[in-house]
């Protein structure tokens, strides 16, 4: 391989719809990454054993397996960013494959754009948690946004806006891993711990209290959206 190639990033695309796969890969090759490809799930296992890809675009479709029991298999021994891949309207299938350990997900049809932006947030939040360990003093900023998790102090422009301790917790988590979506049941086993009740209730009333205090319209909320039936996600401006 030449040594043009020495900082691009690897990305197994485990998808066996021929176009699609054709179709992330020209995307990918003309974002400046080395797309590998996979048809099935044996083929993906043999790749990722011998390639160790610096992210994967799982598709949970495949002929020979469930895209979720990649997932379980990689994360026995890998952290490596999983972006699954689905169909719309399979929201169920997106929770489990964030509740096994994927990063994201992307709903089929997509653009390029959206498509690349969700490969450089699961390759930079992977960057940042493989690094020193927990970022200490760090300050998340999002349009006028910026919390800091270090003084924990959330400022909206100018103005400094007071959380409940509950409501901070939900807003620090989600500044953390900016960008990404985090599950209803994540959220509540993060914030109440492993017993909580699932009953996405509490949650709902917090985000509600949140997006009074952060947003502008809470109706359209600018800064943390709701991912319908999967979670929330501050986005990354
Ligand atoms: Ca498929």
């Amino acid at each position: 391989m030449s040594s043009i190639n020495q900082n691009k990033r690897t990305i197994l695309v485990i998808e066996d719809d021929k176009s699609i796969s054709n179709f992330i890969c020209t995307a990918l090759q003309s974002g400046g990454y080395i797309p590998l490809t996979a048809s099935d799930g044996e083929q993906a296992k043999q790749m990722l054993a011998s390639h160790g890809p610096d992210l994967i675009l799982l598709d949970l479709g495949l002929p020979d397996m469930d895209g979720i029991e990649i997932i379980k298999w990689v994360r026995e021994w890998s952290s490596v960013p999983i972006i699954v891949v689905s169909a719309r309207g399979r929201e169920a299938d997106k929770v489990d494959a964030l509740d096994f350990g994927a990063d994201d997900y992307i709903t089929k049809p997509f653009g390029l754009s959206e498509l690349t932006a969700r490969i450089r947030t699961a390759l930079r939040h992977a960057d940042r948690t493989s690094g020193s360990g927990a970022p200490g003093g760090e300050t998340v900023t999002v349009g006028d946004l910026s919390i800091d998790i270090g003084k924990r102090r959330v400022m909206l422009g100018e103005r400094e806006i007071r959380f409940t301790a509950i409501e901070y917790k939900i807003v620090s988590l989600l500044a953390k891993q900016v960008g990404r979506v985090l599950t209803y049941d994540y959220i509540i086993k993060e914030i109440w711990g492993p017993y909580a009740s699932s009953d996405n209730q509490i949650l709902r009333v917090n985000m509600a209290n949140i997006r009074r205090k952060l947003e502008e319209n809470p109706a359209e909320p600018k800064y943390i959206v709701t991912e319908l039936g999967v979670g929330y996600r501050m986005l990354e401006k």
